[in-house]
């Protein structure tokens, strides 16, 4: 039976989203809206499916929201509202549905009252933003002067729903939060993630560990390599949240399991982040020295600790001869270690432990190869690394290499529990 313009919305299950912009093909923005949109929608059960950048072109519009209307139940566009000739989702979307335009006087009065508000006169040019089709209810923005758009669209395969978003992100968001997804009949679904997040092991030996779990898809696991580690993600789709966790628990655990003291945090939590909250903790104050880093490691974890309560002392020299600037101090001269320097950045800054990142050497007999010495002395003794990267330099040695060395720092740090008589503190 061919749906009717009378039948019910059917639940969004599914989704795409239609980013328009000349601006984001070439290059001048990236998509930070269509990534927004993806999260959100994905954590309100919906299946996001595609996700495509179109030109300020009217043709262009109608061709992918047609084409999206065939796979998806609902397509979320976001640009092209504003007032300006090259602003052409409006016009596209009426042509999708062979409608004409209209002012709506309730728009046009809320457009006209906005701009009296600010001592301004409405410039004409605007009045498309009071524009509606038949099949359009309008979305407030309260954010701008241009409402977004909700049309529901009856194709040969059911109802569909189109809605047009504001570019601008300020005005994007709350439009969403505020008014569509309430306005949606939306699944009951709810999406259950952990995120693990490793270092010390390789995608593959990652991979490894987790044989036999990643075959499934509900609940599922992936794994991404990622600039500090890599990220394990295990989800669970079901029917209510209780029951999403329910069936991604489990996997949860065993996932955690097999990872074992890989893991050195979850979700949101950074690096830095875990170091600076394993020392206080642990009531250990911290000192850096370092080279190759560049102050990478100094910024971390000062930024991980507004409070101060973690990191004592930092110096960051570049070259091995501004460290022999600082005298015999931080066991600079003439190719000291990495070791001597940390040994004496514990007692010059009277920590608990104390890191020195070396300066970057490259190998004598490997050409594009960079050689980092990392080592941590604390109450408990002394830990040593040689990072070996196959690049000269650049910000991802950088990165790897302070990636490396929080990752020694956090395993230090965790030798000692805070309740061991073995403190870092020594106290
Ligand atoms: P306006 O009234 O400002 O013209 P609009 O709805 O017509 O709004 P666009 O003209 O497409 O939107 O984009 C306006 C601005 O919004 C862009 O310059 C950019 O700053 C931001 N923007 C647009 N699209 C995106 C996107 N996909 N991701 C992030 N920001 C975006
Ligand atoms: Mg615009």
């Amino acid at each position: 039976m061919q749906p009717t313009a009378s039948d019910a919305d059917p639940r969004v299950r599914t989704a795409e989203i239609v980013a328009v912009g000349t601006e984001l093909l070439l290059g001048e923005i990236v998509d930070t809206n269509g990534a927004w949109l993806a999260a959100t929608f994905a954590d309100r059960g919906v299946e996001v499916r595609r996700a495509v950048r179109v030109p300020d072109r009217r043709d262009a519009i109608v061709r992918e929201l047609a084409d999206a209307l065939d796979r998806s139940d609902l397509v979320l566009v976001s640009g092209g509202l504003g007032p300006t000739e090259d602003d052409l989702t409006r016009e596209a979307i009426a042509d999708l549905v062979h409608e004409t335009p209209r002012v709506d006087p309730d728009l046009e009065a809320a457009l006209r009252a906005r701009y009296a508000r600010t001592g301004r006169a409405m410039p004409e040019r605007n009045l498309k933003q009071a524009w509606l089709v038949p099949s359009a209810r309008p979305l407030a923005n309260p954010n701008g002067t241009a409402p977004g758009w909700l049309v529901r669209i009856v194709r040969p395969h059911g109802v569909r729903l189109v809605a047009a978003l504001p570019g601008p992100p300020h005005e994007l968001k709350p439009m969403v939060e505020g008014r569509l997804l309430r306005e949606l009949p939306l699944p009951d679904d709810r999406l259950w993630i952990r995120l693990f997040k490793t270092s010390g092991l390789g995608e593959s030996e990652v991979a490894d560990r987790l044989d036999g779990l990643t075959t499934v898809e509900n609940p599922n696991v992936a794994t991404y390599a990622k600039a500090d580690g890599v990220h394990v993600r295990v989800s669970a789709r079901a029917g209510s949240a209780d029951a999403a966790e329910a069936l991604g628990a489990p996997l949860g655990r065993e996932v955690a399991r097999r990872l074992g003291d890989a893991v050195w945090g979850e979700g949101p939590d950074t690096l830095a982040g875990v170091v600076v909250r394993a020392a206080i903790a642990r009531g250990a104050r911290l000192a850096v020295v370092e080279g190759a880093t560049g102050g990478a490691l100094a910024a971390a974890l000062s930024e991980a600790d507004p409070d101060r309560r973690a990191l004592g002392g930092a110096v960051i020299a570049w070259r091995t001869d501004a460290m022999d600037a600082l005298g015999d101090r931080f066991g600079a001269d003439r190719g000291a270690s990495a070791l001597e320097a940390a040994t004496d950045a514990r007692a010059t800054f009277a920590v608990d432990a104390a890191i020195a990142v070396g300066e970057l050497r490259s190998s004598d007999d490997e050409a594009d190869v960079a050689i980092v010495d990392v080592a941590v002395h604390d109450a408990e003794g002394s830990d040593r690394i040689t990072v070996r990267l196959p690049e000269r330099s650049g910000s991802r040695v950088r990165l790897r290499v302070l990636t490396r060395a929080l990752d020694l720092l956090r395993r230090r740090l965790a030798v000692a529990e805070p309740d061991s008589d073995s403190a870092l503190a020594g106290a």
